[in-house]
């Protein structure tokens, strides 16, 4: 009996949450049947919903530390002249234990599988894309789980097994003897892959931004620039956007991202 009773409290979630986006899901559906070429972009709300601390948040180290301390270390040049002082503060918290990727990031590797989504363009550094399935990825911040050889002629890469196990605090490469650095963009270098993130956005038909407040740039800039001469883009956020109003369709995420997604490819099912 309790079992039955948990359950119906479940779906009635679960339907209270699609009843409150309906028409903004059903405007969203019938804009995204219509798209031969759709592109997600994805920010810190889809891996927190997989458990990943959103670095901006509440609680995240941006706030705890001050946005300052953390620009100053994680940042290109400290790596350089205090490379110590870098890993020193980057294991402690930055070493995040391995998550599984969420509902969210499942049900986007199963619609590009499906041919509804063209790419996925992330500023996530948690790899959780590629290990839902996803195959064109476009991480602009780097990876976290790699690591890369700063040597100048050898750019040898590295699990983070490697570097966890590594009997000091400065990780260096095995075949060279150089430092390791993380595979992820520091303040001060340039976002990875530039170019192509810009052209994926601006040639998408319809533009989905997911778990992103687009306040970081630059790819908040190239979701406004493409804003600025289409309009099929939607909204799907926890909370208020900085592009809100340019939007073709904003869908509030109350609980799971991962059940408007599920919900949304539902209903494009019916339009084969
Ligand atoms: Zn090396």
């Amino acid at each position: 009996m309790a079992y039955v009773f948990e359950n119906c409290a479940n779906l009635w979630v679960m339907t209270e949450v699609i009843v409150l986006n309906k028409a903004a899901i059903e405007r969203a559906v019938s804009v995204l049947a219509n798209s031969n070429n759709t592109v997600v972009v994805t920010g810190a709300g889809i891996s927190t919903e997989a458990g990943i601390p959103d670095f901006r948040g509440e609680k995240g180290i941006y706030r705890t530390l001050g946005e300052d301390r953390v620009m100053q270390i994680i940042n290109i040049d400290a790596f350089r002249r205090q490379p110590e002082v870098f890993w020193e503060f980057y294991r402690k918290y930055f070493d995040f234990p391995p998550v599984e990727p969420s509902h969210a990031h499942k049900m986007l590797a199963r619609m590009e599988q499906k041919g509804r989504v063209s790419a996925v363009v992330t500023q996530n550094i948690d790899g959780l894309h590629d290990k839902a399935g996803s195959k064109k990825v476009i991480a602009v911040h780097g990876t976290a789980d790699r690591f890369v050889c700063t040597g100048s002629r050898c750019r040898a890469c590295y699990e983070s097994e490697y570097v966890r196990d590594y009997p000091q605090t400065v990780p260096r490469c095995s075949e060279c003897g150089s430092t390791l650095k993380p595979d992820v963009v520091l303040f001060g270098e340039p976002i990875q892959n530039y170019m192509d993130a810009r052209q994926q956005i601006m040639d998408a038909r319809v533009l989905v931004v997911i778990g992103s407040s687009l306040t970081v740039y630059p790819l908040a800039g190239f979701v406004k620039e493409f804003s600025t001469f289409y309009q099929d883009m939607i909204i799907i956020n926890k909370g208020p956007t900085a592009m809100d109003h340019a939007a073709l369709v904003k869908i509030e995420v109350e609980k799971s991202t991962g059940e408007i997604l599920e919900e949304i490819d539902r209903q494009l099912d019916r339009f084969k």
